[in-house]
């Protein structure tokens, strides 16, 4: 996401190391780290000042395990780099998490903030019919990721569906399984929302029961408020964890007092009836202004808190910044928050790292549920998701648990040979 890191070449680099470190096949290690295909896509958008072209990608890297699957981001900084990398851990998600699917990754180059909602349909649509040949329900499956939500995903769906129309396909209702986080009225499922977000927090907890810890003594920081730093925060506060600071993309707050929590729904809220975050200091039922303090988005990163969690953009933690980190437990909740350098530093300074391809796959677990809900023409129950979701999550975390003893190493490099061998033996 930072312009000038090519975040690919950065993570290509950090695999290759370790598969020396671990002697695992140079050869097949070189082939696998390649994305099997890349499309570079043109989009065409009417606007007010007349005809404005989207480059947009998408990357298909592996489909040992199964379909394709990932998200597509909606952001200024997508590059092609970004969208390999992106493509690459979720094919190492996926192994971590046991679910049948490889990994893919789309990007469309566009603040989606600068355009109109019609414009914002026109260009989900748009990239869609570009798309096309590629995806479908055992071939590539996308999904919400970054500035994309269940109302891009219908948009992208009824496209799909109408194309398929026109191609006389024989319409029936797997074909909504091409597209996953759609609305829940619209063959979405109850709980995917919610699913990276609550699949962390299984994670923490799992992680804090490993370390003997007292929750109800731990203070965090969250940066990001978006869907997944959001139910992030709702359930760890749910849990007894004291959330003493959050942020968005245009500042940070923190609580004055580390005595209680945030209260997260009414932070949510104020931040929808003012626009911003800043002066959002609730807790206990009431927004108090005199209860907290404005930060910047780097000074809540430094904070002495017990856990940090990044839940916003690629590279916040790196070499300028990893110095001054004092949390001592992070759990990765974006995807490729901590750059290989300040994660070598910090884990061997002996902060514990749950890397993003175990803490955040609760949200591919969910669209593995989705999937196949709307396979199986079934509807599930948001209580029934969340036990299929806790299992997938407490499977994974125990799978990588042992094989860190077996390996000797971090929760990290454990992942990525655990998930290589899985993919490459
Ligand atoms: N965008 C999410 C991720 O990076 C979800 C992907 C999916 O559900 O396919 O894991």
């Amino acid at each position: 996401m930072n312009k000038n890191t090519d975040v690919y070449s950065q993570t290509k680099d950090e695999i290759l190391k370790i598969g020396k470190k671990f002697k695992l096949d140079k050869n097949k290690l070189e082939n696998f780290l390649e994305p099997n295909r890349i499309l570079e896509v043109k989009i065409p958008v009417k606007t007010k000042k007349g005809i404005k072209i989207y480059k947009g990608y998408r990357s298909q890297h592996n489909n040992k395990l199964g379909p394709y699957k990932g998200g597509i981001r909606f952001h200024q900084n997508v590059d092609e780099n970004e969208v390999k990398a992106l493509s690459l851990w979720m094919t190492l998600k996926c192994a971590i998490a046991n679910l049948p699917f490889g990994g893919g990754k789309g990007g469309i180059i566009v603040n989606p903030k600068e355009l109109s909602e019609s414009e914002l349909e026109e260009l989900s649509k748009g990239y869609i019919k570009k798309i096309y040949d590629i995806i479908g329900p055992l071939k590539d499956i996308p999904a919400p990721d970054v500035n994309t939500n269940a109302k891009i995903m219908k948009w992208m769906t009824d496209e799909y569906i109408s194309l398929a129309n026109e191609k006389n396909k024989k319409i029936n209702r797997t074909l909504y399984s091409t597209f996953t986080g759609k609305p829940i009225e619209h063959n979405g499922l109850e709980g995917r929302e919610e699913a990276t977000g609550y699949g962390g927090v299984i994670i923490l907890e799992e992680v804090i029961k490993k370390l003997g810890l007292n929750k109800k003594t731990l203070t965090m920081a969250i940066q990001g408020f978006g869907n997944v730093g959001f139910y992030f925060a709702k359930f760890a506060s749910d849990l007894g964890y004291k959330i003493t600071a959050l942020s968005d993309s245009k500042g940070a707050i923190l609580k004055t007092s580390k005595e209680d929590s945030f209260d997260i729904p009414l932070v949510l809220e104020c931040k929808k009836k003012q626009g911003v975050l800043a002066g959002c200091y609730c807790s206990g039922g009431v927004c108090d202004i005199k209860k907290g303090k404005i930060i910047s988005n780097d000074e809540l990163l430094e904070l002495p808190v017990d856990i940090l969690v990044p839940a916003a953009l690629e590279n916040v933690i790196n070499e300028n910044n990893m110095h001054k980190i004092k949390a001592k437990i992070i759990i990765e909740m974006a995807n490729g928050p901590i750059t290989p350098n300040a994660f070598n530093y910090l884990s061997k300074k002996g902060v514990i790292i749950v890397p993003d391809i175990l803490a955040n796959s609760g949200g591919v677990a969910g669209s593995y549920i989705e999937w196949k809900q709307n396979l199986e023409n079934k509807k599930y129950k948001k209580k029934e998701v969340f036990t299929m979701l806790e299992t997938i999550m407490k499977k994974a975390f125990s799978n990588l648990w042992h094989a860190k003893e077996k390996y000797k190493t971090d929760l990290k490099e454990t992942s990525y040979v655990y998930a290589i061998n899985k993919i490459i033996e």
